[in-house]
This record gives C-alpha cells, structure tokens and sequence, in this order.
C-alpha cells in the first residue's frame, strides 16, 4: 500500500495490525476489505482502556477506507444493563466515530448462535452435562494434568437434541443442566477441555425480555457474532490469544466464515484501575460520586473533568499499539490534554487562595479595563478586558514576608509586575492580631509602568495574576488529584486490595475569585486560569454558582516532584 496519500499525522512507520492488513490487503484476502468492529459487553461503562480500542478499531478502518460495527456482546443478563448500553454508545460518539447503520447486539444472533449448537449436536461435537459448574471447573484438571470426562458425555445425538431443546424450553432449573462442546479433556489449552455452550438462566435480558432461558457463553458468542457480520479482523487484546484455537475450533466445525484475530496488548494506566469489576465497585461502595466521578478513568469521568476526544484521540495515537503488556504513565495522558487545550482553551485571571492587596496610592473611585488576549497561542482568539482598581485579590502564595532570594514574587519592599497592568510595590502588610495570618498587603503602584505608557517595558523579576476585589465573581473549584497513590494499586502487597491505596486527597473543594468574563461560560467550556491550570465547567454549575473540574495544572507537578 501507498504511504503518500495519507494525511502527514498518519505517515509514521506502520504498527503490527496495520501490517497484517496490508500484507491482507496486497494478497486479496476477502477481496481485501477491511471490516473491523468494538464489541463492548454491556455491564460497566467505557473506560480509557477501551478508548484505545475504539481508535485503533475505528482508525484502521478509517485508514483503509473500510467500516467498523459497534456491537455488544450482551450475552449475560445478569449483569448487563440499557444505561450501560446508553451510556457506551454516547461515549463512542463523544469520541468522534461513527458506525453509520452498524449497530448491533449480539443477542440478535441468540437465535443463529442456538442453531450452530445444534449443528455441533448434530456433529457429535457437543453434549447436555448435568453436572454443576463447580463440578465441571473441578473436573477440569490443570494444565499439567488432563482433567476428567464428564459422564454425560456420550449421550446420544438424539437425546442430547431433545434435551438442549427442553433446556430452552424452561424445563429445568438454574444451574440443572449446561450444554458443552466435546472436544478434548487432556488438551494443554484449558479452554478447549468440554468448554461451556450454553447455560440455564431465568433471568430477563435487557433487549429479548424472557424469550431465552438459556444463553450462550461469551465464548460462544463472540467468534460466531464476528462471523456473522463478516468481520475481516477482530482485534482484541492479549487475553484472547489462548481463546483463539477454540474459536477457531468453532468456526471450522461449524462451518463458518473465519474472521482473522489479532490480539495486543490492552492498556494499563499508572495510578488507577482499570478493570470494570474493581470500578463498578468504587461506584457501589461510594468511593466515588458515580461512573463520571472527574477522578475515573472512565471516558465520563474523562470528559466531565474536561478532557476533550481529540486529546483522547491524541494519546491513543501516540501510545500505539504493543504485543506485550505494559503500564503508560499518566502524565502522558495529562500532556495530552495540557497540549489541546494550551491552544483552544480562553485565558481567565483567578485567584484560588486569595490575599487582599491595596494599592494606596490609586485613586479609591477609580476603575480602569486593562486588555489581554484570549489565548496568546490563537491569533482569531480576541482580546478582553479586565477590571483593575485599588483593592485586588492575588494568590497567597505569590507573597512571602521574608523570602529566599530566589523568591521573585511579592515581598516586603520588592517589585513585580501585575499581568497586564502595572508593577506594584509592596510597602507593609497588616496581620490579624491574634492569629498573625496576613490580612492585607499595602502596595503602591507606578502609573507610568502599564501599556502605553514611558515604562510599559520596565522588567522585574516576577510577574503576577490578580482579579479586582469588587469585581471578581466567586466560584468553586474542584482540585482533583490521582485517585490512589500508588503507582500500581493492583499490585500484590501482603494483606492489602487497590482500595487501600485510595488517595486521600484526590478532591479538594475550594473557593476562588475570578474575573467578571466567566460570568456566561456553559457546562463543559473549557479555560486557562492563568499560572494554574486548566479548568471545566462541571455539569453541577448554575449562572450562580459555577463550579469548575481542575483538569490538569499547567506543568507536570508530579514529574517535578519525582524528581526533587
Ligand atoms: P470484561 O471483563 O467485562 O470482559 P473488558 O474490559 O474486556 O471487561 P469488554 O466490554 O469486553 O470489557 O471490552 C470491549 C473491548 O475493549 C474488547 O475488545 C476489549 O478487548 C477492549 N478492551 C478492554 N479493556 C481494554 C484495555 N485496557 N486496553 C485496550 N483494549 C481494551
Ligand atoms: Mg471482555
């Protein structure tokens, strides 16, 4: 294939898939289409785990102009449910991609998938056991010694047909009875000794009511549903390898079409969870507010802390696709998002732990606008104005009574200058009398030092942001940090699970004071509060009172303190 046409961000050397697909393509290999697909079981939401998929999936059909499905694999009523179904199919979309009519459910197969059962009945090839689960995974050995045949084994083809159709029939109990395929109780492969069919479930299915009592194995599901749709490559992750000889199995005894599985390595992330049984669990116990909790690594955790799918996007590209498992540092993903939105996102002045600052030679009634740009990274961003009068609000931390020298913020008798305003002078400070915290900094400011004015260029050392104290408009800020602090929680330390690792500080809820211009930004706008960090506006807000996700802060802060 023909590197040349491609857009530059996709003219990097090819991954393995990608060569297996040309190499497909080249040969004629299904007339050399490429038709992938997302197969999510719906019982958790999507986290960014699965974002990895959807791109790669969806990005190599893109790339070979061929077409991806969405389809769940919804073969487990127990645990299934429509606002998973829902949920995933508006995070897929929030991704950016698109299935056009393709969406299906594997449980509009469960009429097919009951045929090709019986065709293994029919083949000799699958047998009713009345053994108990428990029974059966005690029976089946380990892998270095052959597990045991079950006694039900050789029934005949007639009763094991009569018997699977009063299975489905409701004749029996939950559990009485399970269908498996008979194929080798001493193969080195697990999976292949007498694997589970079909199981006994009274429960109702979210799509088909109770028109099933019995249901198919994930197993067999999920090759024979990729079949049917004429998946030319299933992609999966690495798991899935010592699945493949069964499915394969499968498809040549029943006498399918065979899609081709490739299999890489799913994505883990440095300082979270990603297996939907442990996140579920954050949900039901409380751990967290809900699927979206912005400290998730859920894709509506992601997107309601701020992440936009282009930096979602950005980073599955730039991790790529691996044959063996690895950890992704996070960072890599907060440098993802800080790289978007340095260039989208509106700067804002707001002062998150606020200390009063009086200019005591500026006129008490006087209020000037001071212009700044937008987004000095956009030239079609604009300008705005800000409102600046005598009292003002900066950050606590940008003044220290009695600073190191290499401390080139504010301070007794020094200078810096306000962003887009003047430099000021701190002259003294006033201190509560009985706690001795700084109440009020007293400054003079240098008419002559703003722009367009003799001294506009005059440099000092620091220079820092400020909102007027009349004028700011109070908000609440969400600062969200990691949710463990352990770089892997899951990892095996005596006597402790990932929860014991839960950082105790992922949320810290405080007040600020921001510039008027937030007054009108909507849920999910996105700005820089200049020298801090990205924010978002939280789906909680109010014209009242807007609540702001800390995306990230503007510099790597852990890198920084790793290396300190
Ligand atoms: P379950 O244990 O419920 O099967 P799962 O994470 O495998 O959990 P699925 O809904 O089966 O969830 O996953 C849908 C698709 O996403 C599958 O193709 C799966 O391989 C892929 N996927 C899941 N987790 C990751 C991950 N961490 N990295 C990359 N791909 C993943
Ligand atoms: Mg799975």
């Amino acid at each position: 294939m023909n590197n040349s046409n491609l857009p530059d961000d996709e003219k990097r050397a090819l991954n393995f898939i990608e060569e297996i697909i040309e190499d497909d393509i080249r040969r004629g290999v299904n007339d050399s289409r490429v038709h992938t697909r997302f197969p999510p079981e719906p019982n958790g939401y999507l986290h960014i785990g699965h974002a990895k998929s959807i791109c790669l999936n969806f990005g190599l059909s893109k790339r070979y102009n061929g077409k991806t499905n969405l389809r769940f694999d919804d073969t487990n009523p127990v645990k299934e449910d429509v606002e998973y179904v829902d949920s995933i199919i508006e995070d897929v979309k929030w991704l950016g991609f698109d299935w056009n009519d393709r969406l299906y459910y594997a449980s509009d197969y469960f009429e097919q998938l009951y045929g090709f059962a019986r065709v293994l009945i029919e083949k000799g090839k699958a047998y009713v056991c009345d053994m108990s689960v428990d029974q059966i995974s005690e029976t089946r050995g380990t892998p270095t010694r052959p597990g045991s045949e079950s006694p039900y084994r050789n029934r005949t083809v007639a009763e094991n047909l009569d018997l699977f159709a009063q299975m489905r029939a409701g004749k029996f109990a939950d559990g009485a009875k399970v269908l498996r395929a008979k194929i080798d109780m001493a193969s080195p492969n697990m999976h292949m000794r007498d694997p589970i069919l079909y199981r006994i479930l009274h429960t109702s299915h979210h799509r088909t009511g109770d028109a099933w009592c019995v249901y198919p194995m994930y197993d067999f599901a999920h090759g024979q549903s990729d079949s049917i749709e004429r998946i030319t490559h299933s992609i999966c992750t690495l798991e899935f390898e010592v699945h493949r000889p069964l499915y394969d199995w499968f498809i040549r005894e029943i006498g399918l079409y065979a899609p081709r599985q490739i299999e890489f390595a799913r994505l883990n992330l440095s300082y979270t969870v990603m297996s939907k049984r442990k996140l579920l669990e954050l949900v039901k116990d409380g751990y967290v507010s809900g699927w979206d909790d912005p400290r998730m690594p859920t894709i509506s955790g992601l997107r309601r802390r701020g992440f936009t799918p282009e930096s979602i996007r950005n980073f599955a590209d730039i991790i790529g696709v691996a044959k063996r498992d690895n950890v992704i540092d996070t960072s890599l993903l907060e440098y993802c998002i800080r790289e978007d939105l340095n260039k989208r996102a509106k700067r804002l002045m707001a002062v998150i732990n606020p200390v009063k600052v009086i200019l005591d030679n500026y006129p008490d009634d006087l209020v000037e606008q001071m212009e700044s740009v937008n987004n000095p990274e956009d030239e079609t961003s604009g300008k705005r104005k800000m409102p600046f009068s005598k009292t003002l609000f900066i950050e606590r931390d940008d003044f220290m009574e009695d600073p190191p020298n290499k401390f080139f913020r504010l301070a007794p008798g020094r200078e810096v200058r306000l962003k887009a305003a003047y430099i000021i002078r701190c002259e003294s400070v006033v201190k509560d009398p009985v706690t001795g915290i700084i109440e009020e900094i007293h400054c003079t400011y240098d008419p002559q030092t703003k722009s367009g004015m003799p001294d506009s260029n005059r440099k000092v050392k620091g220079t820092l942001h400020w909102v007027s104290a009349s004028h700011a408009v109070d908000v609440v800020t969400r600062l969200y940090d990691r949710l463990f602090t352990k770089e892997n929680p899951d990892g095996n330390e005596e006597g402790k699970t990932y929860k014991d690792f839960l950082n105790p500080e992922s949320l810290r809820i405080v007040a600020a004071k921001v510039e008027p211009n937030v007054a009108g930004c909507k849920i999910l706008d996105k700005f820089q509060f200049e020298r801090i960090g990205y924010f978002s506006v939280d789906k909680d807000s109010t014209p009242q009172n807007i609540i702001f996700n800390r995306v990230v802060q503007l510099k790597d802060s852990w890198a920084r303190l790793e290396k300190s």
